[in-house]
């Protein structure tokens, strides 16, 4: 069977129970068996596939096709160009944190032009690190990253993705919010759990794998940014700024918590889905 007809066929199938990018799902398995990159993928339709690739493939479109996403069957995920090591320790990073991110590089790199002093910044609840790796990535000796995660599990698959994507760690604690955290920073930015119970149950009652630690933020979701949003003025220095990502639906609520909590200058900012994701406020 050549590769064009794998992924013909594979991408066929998925369609039916996983709609939503069948072809890309496949393709990616299909890279992963292989061994090949995704332009040689591309460019090699006609190739006979050989007969222990195909077996490896078909387990792995058979996962894929009960519903195990492509992130946890292939151990990897692509974020802002760089690809993490991802297990169910981890919540997969999403393209909408690659918003928040960006957010932060536009914030932070304003910062940067204005003070000699590196920028300080923290992500709190970091998981496999995405955001706090990106920031380093992009932003170099501009910076100083920190990153805290509850998780022990969350804890050692970041530092797998501080050693292989950076040379080096970033300095991390393990500890609830920000209750292991001393200093003060320019920047606070978090991905917390942030969906609602019932949603937690629903996905739960699928068998859905990510951890529940990453996902679940109480009743109304919001139990983890209410912390935040109290405790996080006095860990900014003066001018500084607080990021967060939250669901469309609380934006409203994330606001009035953030202007309670002596926050200005509030500022949202919406998904490639145009949905409102990001939200952001200053200390000053
Ligand atoms: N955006 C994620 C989802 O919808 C939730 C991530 C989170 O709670 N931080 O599955």
């Amino acid at each position: 069977m050549t590769v064009k007809e794998i992924l013909a066929r594979t991408s066929e199938k998925i369609s039916h129970r996983w709609p939503s990018t069948p072809f890309l799902d496949a393709s990616l398995l299909l890279q992963e068996s292989s061994g090949m990159t995704r332009e040689k993928l591309l460019a090699s339709y006609n190739l006979e596939i050989e007969e222990d690739v195909l077996e490896k493939f078909n387990l792995m479109a058979e996962k894929r096709l009960a519903g195990y996403p492509v992130a946890y069957i292939t151990g990897k995920k692509e974020f802002f160009s760089n690809t993490y090591i991802v297990d169910r320790s981890v919540l997969i990073p999403r393209p909408d944190t690659e918003i928040l991110t960006e957010k932060v590089l536009e914030a932070a790199g304003e910062m940067i032009k204005k003070t000699a002093a590196p920028v300080k910044i923290l992500d709190l609840c970091t998981g496999s690190g995405c955001i706090a790796i990106t920031l380093k990535k992009e932003l170099g000796s501009g910076v100083e990253i920190e990153a805290s995660d509850i998780s022990e599990n969350a804890e050692k698959t970041f530092k797998k993705n501080c050693q292989a994507i950076l040379g080096h760690q970033i300095p991390f604690y393990r500890c609830s919010l920000f209750e292991g955290i001393n200093g003060k920073y320019n920047i606070i930015v978090s991905n917390p759990p942030y969906l609602e119970d019932s949603h937690v149950e629903e996905m739960i009652s699928k068998n859905w794998p990510e951890p529940e630690s990453a996902l679940r933020g109480g009743t109304d979701g919001l139990d983890l940014i209410r912390e935040i949003t109290e405790k996080a003025y006095s860990f900014i220095e003066n001018g500084g700024a607080l990021f967060l990502e939250a669901d469309p639906a609380q934006m409203t609520e994330v606001n009035m918590m953030l202007s309670r909590n002596r926050f200005s200058n509030v500022e949202i900012s919406k998904d490639l889905s145009g949905k409102e994701r990001v939200i952001s406020a200053w200390q000053k």
